[in-house]
Parts: structure tokens; sequence; C-alpha cells
């Protein structure tokens, strides 16, 4: 490792023990930026980089529930506030009994530079709680819903920070989120995005962020004269970004031959048809079923706790949850040719599988770029709540593959290079850092 980076990690490290998965983010962005800003001394100065890595504001509380058999539940809500340089405070809420202020930590860091990819004036937060709606009833969920935004409503509004979902928190978290904000604050405003299409929500949400990264995929693929068409592609997960994933990358004509959840895959040869999509939306959706049940419906493989790479494909969209792709998984993935990697979901690949992807010169899409369009359609939420319409399902989308073609060009810009392949790590890092870096250098310390 450089030994500036080095220093850098261990002052980071010290201050926040016991984060691993903020270290890893953390350290992923300083190996790209400690160079940059090196050669750029007005931040080294204003030390924006340290800055950058320390929450503006950090929200614990407690949320207390009854579930329905009338037992007292506890669970940790959490929001964290991480940069407001150039918008409101912007990302999702987590419900996954996994969740920590370390993993928090780590996406709304991701998401600062995500956000300021997109173009769009939002800054970047992120929250959550260590609630399990599996197995849960629609009311135990509505319950803890209520309680958690019983406290963090005086903590957010739709011009400081605008939670939405993400891990499971879908439509259902949503609108039982928003109708105790709405009660609350005796007030409808756009302070939630991912909303019903009925009370403010926008076309295209739902699907923005599995579009978005194929769209991203689609334009790296262009870089080698290639398209989508006839290609194989292997997805994990099975809920929100992995269908959608799913429905646009069989519209563009590839073939995506394995979903999972944290169970198992399933491997179906002949391709998800627009059919069996409907079936997996159904099972996830409303039934709230395993993927398992799809094997048994259409009569393919199911690999139980198992991941699908070690499937054959030529492009990997990883669409679960982060480090769900190890340097083993990666080496199996390049020796079984696969050349793209597009990323659904937040730092899928740990940071040697990284090092495989960079070493082989594969098309590597990091999440911070790939799975932007969500929060983008998001920014475009809150434009139509500000302007009180609705556009058209075709405007939304137009916008959501512009602005995905222009993060790729951002990551060209400052990706490139010197002989001439494009490292889009290093471009999305550091063309995710210019425009906060200089908001903060204009703001003065604070
Ligand atoms: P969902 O809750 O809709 O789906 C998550 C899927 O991933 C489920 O199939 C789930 O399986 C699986 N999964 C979750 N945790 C694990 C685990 N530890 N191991 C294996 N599988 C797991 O979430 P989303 O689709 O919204 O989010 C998926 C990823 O995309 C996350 O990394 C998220 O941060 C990222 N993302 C989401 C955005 C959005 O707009 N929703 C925007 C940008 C990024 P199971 O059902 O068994 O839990």
């Amino acid at each position: 490792m450089d030994p500036r980076v080095e220093q850098f990690m261990s002052q980071i490290i010290a201050k926040n023990p016991a984060e691993e998965e903020f270290h890893q983010a953390v350290q992923e962005v300083a190996e790209s930026l400690v160079p940059f800003v090196e050669e750029n001394p007005k931040y080294k100065h204003a030390k924006i980089l340290e800055r950058i890595a320390e929450p503006e504001r950090v929200i614990l509380f407690r949320v207390p529930w009854l579930d329905d058999k009338g037992e007292v539940q506890i669970n940790k809500g959490y929001r964290i506030e991480m940069n407001s340089a150039i918008g409101p405070y912007k990302g999702g809420l987590r419900f996954h009994p996994t969740v920590s202020l370390g993993i928090l930590k780590f996406l709304a860091y991701e998401q600062v530079f995500k956000n300021s990819l997109t173009t769009l004036p939002m800054g970047g937060g992120k929250g959550g709680s260590n609630f399990d709606p599996k197995g849960k009833s629609d009311n135990e969920v509505m319950r803890f819903c209520q309680s958690f935004m019983t406290e963090l409503f005086r903590h957010i509004g739709p011009n400081t920070d605008i939670p939405a979902g993400d891990i499971g928190v879908g439509g259902r978290e949503i609108g039982f989120l928003f109708g105790q904000y709405k009660r609350l604050r005796n007030e409808f405003t756009g302070v939630l995005t991912g909303k019903g299409i009925e009370w403010g929500g926008s076309l295209i949400r739902p699907e923005a962020t599995g579009y978005g990264t194929v769209y991203f995929a689609e334009e790296m693929l262009k870089t080698r004269g290639q398209s989508l068409k006839g290609k194989i592609i292997t997805i994990s997960g099975s809920g929100n970004v992995a269908q959608f994933a799913t429905e646009k990358a069989t519209e563009l004509g590839a073939r995506v031959v394995t979903l999972s959840d944290s169970s198992g895959y399933i491997y179906d040869p002949n391709g998800i048809d627009s059919d069996k999509l409907a079936f997996v939306m159904e099972l996830k959706d409303i039934k709230r079923g395993r993927i398992k049940e799809y094997a048994e419906k259409y009569g393919v493989e199911y690999f139980e706790g198992q991941r699908p790479w070690g499937v054959k494909c030529d492009i990997a969209l990883p669409c679960a949850t982060q480090n769900e792709i190890n340097e083993e998984n990666a080496k199996t993935l390049v020796n079984n040719n696969c050349f793209c990697i597009s990323e659904g979901a937040n730092m899928p690949s740990t940071p040697e599988a990284i090092e495989v992807y960079l070493e082989n010169k594969i098309l590597y899409g990091p999440g911070k770029a790939a799975n932007a369009g969500g929060v983008a359609v998001s920014g475009l939420e809150m434009t139509q709540n500000s302007m009180r319409l609705l556009w058209t399902r075709q405007e939304v989308d137009k916008k959501l593959k512009q602005i995905m073609i222009n993060i790729h060009e951002t990551c060209v810009k400052y990706g490139k290079e010197k002989d001439g392949t494009i490292n889009y790590v290093n471009g999305a890092n550091i063309g995710g850092f210019v425009k906060v870096a200089d908001a903060m250098l204009a703001q003065g310390v604070v």
C-alpha cells in the first residue's frame, strides 16, 4: 500500500475502531484520492479528505414497538448525516439484522460521492435499523415503522434530509413511514422518495437502480464496440435492484440465467423471461417467499447456501449486498471469461476481488457509479414534488439514461489510463470528489 494511504488510514481506523466496512470504503477512495490531493494542494491544506470521512451528524435512537403477541420489542435506529456541501442529506434506509454503525457509515460515505456523480444537488446520508422485516406481519412492520419515524421525523425534512429505501425498505415501508411523518408534522411534503405514484412518487423510481446498472454496463460495453445483445448474465439477489436489472437486461437482448437470495441461487440456462420475472416479483414482493420456489416451479437447479459466481457468464451484475464477491469468486469469473461487472449493490466486491478485475483489465463499474440511477431518480422525484407535477415514464427514463451516460463520461474523464483503458474506480472517486471538495472549500471550515 502507498505509505501516504497507510498513514491516512491509520488515523481513520484509530478514530473509528471496529467499523470494518467503513474502513474498507474509505480506503478504496483514499487509494484514488491521496495521490490526486497531493497534486492539488488546496484540498490537502483544507483537509478535505479527512473532513469528508467524518459525518456531520450521527443520530442514534431507541425504537420500541409491540409485536402481534403484545410483547415489547426494542430495536436500534440510526441516521448518518454525512455531508451537506452540495445539497440536503439524501440516502436510503436499510432494515436488516446486520445493520450497524460501521455498515451505515460506509454506505453514507459512498453516497456522498455517488450523489455528486449524478450532477443533482444532493448531499449524502444513510440510515436504518437492525429490525428484520422477514417473518413479520404487515401490522408489525407498520408499528415498527411508526415508532421509527416518531423519533426520526424531528431530524429530517424536504430541505434537510430526505431518506429513501434500501435493503428491507420497499414501497410498503416507505408508505408506513410517510404516513407517520405526515401525521406528526401535519404537512404533505416530499420528505421521502420511493413514494407510491398516487401520493407523490415518481414513475421509474422502482426500476431506476436496476435499469441504471444495466445502462452503465451498456456504456462500458460500447467502449469495446460491444452490446448486451446475446450476452449471458449472472445476477445475485432477487429484490428490487435484481428484478429490474433482469427486466432491462432481457429487454436489451441479454439472457439472465441466475438470481439468488440469502439462502441460495437458482440457475435457469434458458433465461429468466418476462413471465418468469413476474413470478419472482410476486414471490418476493407480495408472498415474501424464497427463491428456491422458482426452482420448484420451473424445474431448474437450486444451489443451497451458494452464490452464483461459478456459473459461466459474459457479464455479472451483483445486486444483493456488500462483500458478496471475494478474490476466489473474482478469479473464477475472470477464468470463465466474464469481462464486465456492473455493481447494482453497494460495495459487493472485496478489495482483493477489485484487484483481480483491475489486473485483468475487465470492464468494472463500481457501485457508486453503476448504481447511482436509483438516487438520481429520487432526485427527480424531489424535483417533481417541488414543482407539484408528474413526469411521464418516457421523460423520467430518458433523463435516467442521460444521467448514466454522463456518469460514464465523468468516469472516462477522470479514469483514463495511459494505455487507453478506463479505471472506473479512479474515475468515480475523483469525479465524485471534485464537486463536493470545491463546495467545501467555498463554504469555509464548517
Ligand atoms: P431488497 O431488500 O429489495 O433485496 C435484497 C436482496 O439481496 C434480496 O434478494 C436478499 O435476500 C439479498 N440479500 C440481502 N442481504 C444478503 C446477504 N447478507 N447475503 C445474501 N443475499 C442477501 O434490496 P435492494 O434490491 O433495494 O438492494 C440490493 C442492493 O442494492 C443493496 O446493496 C443496496 O444497498 C443496493 N442499492 C439499492 C438501491 C435502491 O434503490 N433500492 C440504490 C442503490 C443501491 P433475502 O430476501 O434472503 O434477504
